[in-house]
């Protein structure tokens, strides 16, 4: 069987090769039996508009609207200083990426749909972000086997737009960020290298741009150059290093660079942060980058301990030191000997364990409780608290000494809701832990429940974030989608700042004293509560009545109907 999309390559006069003769094009089976392309309103709904916080989210990413002839002044700028060549690496590297995250969200808000929804995602995407409109002409794609073949048109590319204005027609394609970007998400798509190249191009005077994608090794035969897969190659090495810990936001960044740099000295770093930021996994990556990484990584949550207890756990402590001391047993300097001892919340320590510290810290020497033996210890310190350290030493509860021998490098991790960047990629994280801990196959997020998510403000940050998750996959249940309620208590729910798109494409406006919402949300959520209709125009009727103090002329007005026509259904409502 045989299905072709939208119009046939009979339309246009050059077909760009002879393949491209042939009309109709073998589909898999799961292409065959999938419905017509979904309308994108699932995709339009996941853009939301965030001005009082400068932001603009798609799906949980952060946007940016830009005006295409700043585009154009970049791209000629890139021109002129770096030459053609390099500057069309760098564009199509940069669709490259944004391809890749699109990809991303395809597998999100598709993954359960047919292959070819699913793809569809993508040159949807491109179309909703405004780079430019894209007409399937051809494709063959079957994922079990990694088959691709795609032939698309782009009608009014906005990167011609910006390359026309600044050069006029001529020889070669232009539009390498878009082509970029066709290549990205295919390539994340199939899970395998796939190449566009564009055949024909509206910087070359025609009509409309011409793409065909392959998979790489399929191109040999044609002149493929270095530029030509130039893109597929990261030349970041930092992009290639482990993934340790979640985020992508420049804080957060900014933070793990400044924990690298100072990773394999022995200096004594202080991380500070609110609770649940992660200062813990920090002071572990540290460790793990550290010359000490074959050591041995130890903790000691100083406020967990009652006071009169740190000592011994710190120092150690011997047989008969204290009643209950029954044998003699090392501390935690003792145990993190050759490694990295992590004391968190150090801004509760009571001052005589503070001096013993800054001892320990000076000399690399401690003696245990009840011992008069000095012992030499070979220990880095990362120290952490959600205090203001400089505070505590004013107000006398801290050693001023210590402070100063403490603070030599201090890191300071930023709340989550300074970070709204990470939600997206730290929820993806924790809804893997959770699922596959629990054996269940969640589906993702509703554009609710993220919209939610983006605009609360996480007052326990990342470990709330993780437990709400946590709690979400429960009761989202197998096979389930995780709604607000899943992850919210009522009490929180409706908190949403952020503006959707309504059905005529403008900006939603916030229903008075509600959450923002367009009409089709609230015939959603009339339905939801499952009111008669006989009492939904009641209370309509008697509402335009009320607000027009009264006046059924005015009433009338409002609701579209003549004063005759309120006053006889205010009757019926009445009498009936
Ligand atoms: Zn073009």
């Amino acid at each position: 069987m045989t299905v072709a999309f939208g119009r046939s390559v009979h339309d246009f006069e050059h077909p760009p090769d002879a393949a491209a003769a042939q009309l109709e094009v073998r589909m898999s089976e799961a292409v065959i039996l999938s419905p017509p392309l979904p309308d994108g309103t699932d995709l339009q709904a996941r853009l939301r508009f965030a001005p009082s916080e400068g932001r603009i989210w798609l799906d949980g990413q952060r946007m940016l609207l830009l005006h295409v002839e700043s585009f154009g002044a970049l791209r000629k700028e890139l021109i002129t200083s770096q030459g053609i060549a390099e500057a069309r690496r760098l564009l199509t590297r940069m669709g490259y990426v944004s391809g890749l995250r699109d990809a991303d969200m395809a597998r999100r808000i598709r993954g359960d749909r047919s292959v070819i929804e699913a793809f569809h995602t993508g040159p949807q995407l491109h179309a909703l972000e405004g780079i430019v409109q894209v007409e399937p002409v051809r494709m063959d794609i079957d994922l079990d086997s990694g088959r691709y073949f795609g032939e698309f048109l782009w009608h009014d590319s906005s990167e011609d737009s910006a390359h026309l204005s600044e050069y006029g027609i001529g020889d070669e394609p232009a539009c390498w960020m878009q082509l970029g970007y066709a290549s990205g998400y295919t390539t994340a798509f199939m899970g395998r290298p796939i190449l566009y190249r564009e055949v024909q191009c509206r910087s070359m005077g025609d009509r409309h741009c011409r793409i065909i994608g392959r998979p790489l090794e399929e191109w040999t035969d044609s002149d493929l150059t270095d530029a030509d897969v130039a893109h597929f190659r990261d030349t970041d090495p930092k992009n290639q290093e482990e993934n340790y810990l979640v985020g992508r936001s420049t804080a957060f960044r900014a933070s793990v660079e400044r924990i690298q740099r100072v990773s394999d000295t022995d200096t004594t770093v202080l991380i500070l942060g609110e609770t649940g930021v992660g200062k813990g996994r920090m002071a572990q990556l540290l460790h793990e980058r550290s010359r000490r990484r074959s050591g041995p990584f130890v903790t000691l949550n100083c406020a967990a301990v009652p006071e009169t207890l740190l000592e011994a756990e710190l120092f150690g402590v011997m047989r008969g030191a204290y009643t209950g001391a029954v044998q003699s047993r090392p501390g935690k300097f003792e145990r993190a000997h050759g490694g990295t001892l992590f004391l968190d919340e150090i801004g509760t320590m009571p001052l005589q364990a503070q001096a013993k510290l800054l001892r320990a810290l000076q000399e690399r020497e401690i003696e245990r409780v009840g011992d008069t033996r000095t012992r030499h210890v070979d220990v880095r310190v990362v120290a952490a608290t959600n205090v203001d350290l400089c505070q505590e030493v004013n107000e006398g509860r801290f050693r001023r000494d210590l402070y100063y021998r403490v603070n030599v490098f201090p890191v300071r991790l930023a709340a989550l809701r300074e970070r709204r960047d990470d939600i997206r990629p730290l929820v993806d994280h924790f809804l893997t832990v959770y699922a596959e801990r629990s054996g269940r196959h969640i589906r993702g997020l509703t554009d609710r429940a993220l919209s939610a998510l983006l605009a609360y403000d996480f007052p326990g940050n990342i470990r709330e974030l993780e437990n709400m998750v946590e709690r979400a996959v429960v009761l989202a249940g197998d096979g389930g989608r995780i709604d607000v309620q899943h992850l919210f208590d009522e009490s929180i729910q409706g908190d949403a700042r952020l503006l959707g798109i309504s059905d005529s494409g403008t900006l939603e406006v916030p229903l008075p004293g509600g959450k923002p919402g367009s009409v089709s949300d609230l015939v959603g959520a009339l339905l939801e509560e499952q009111l008669p209709f006989e009492e939904l125009e009641r209370r309509l009727l008697e509402a335009a009545v009320e607000r027009a103090d009264g006046n059924l002329s005015e009433a009338a007005r409002v609701l579209g109907l003549s004063r005759p026509q309120v006053a006889y259904r205010l009757r019926k409502h009445r009498d009936g």
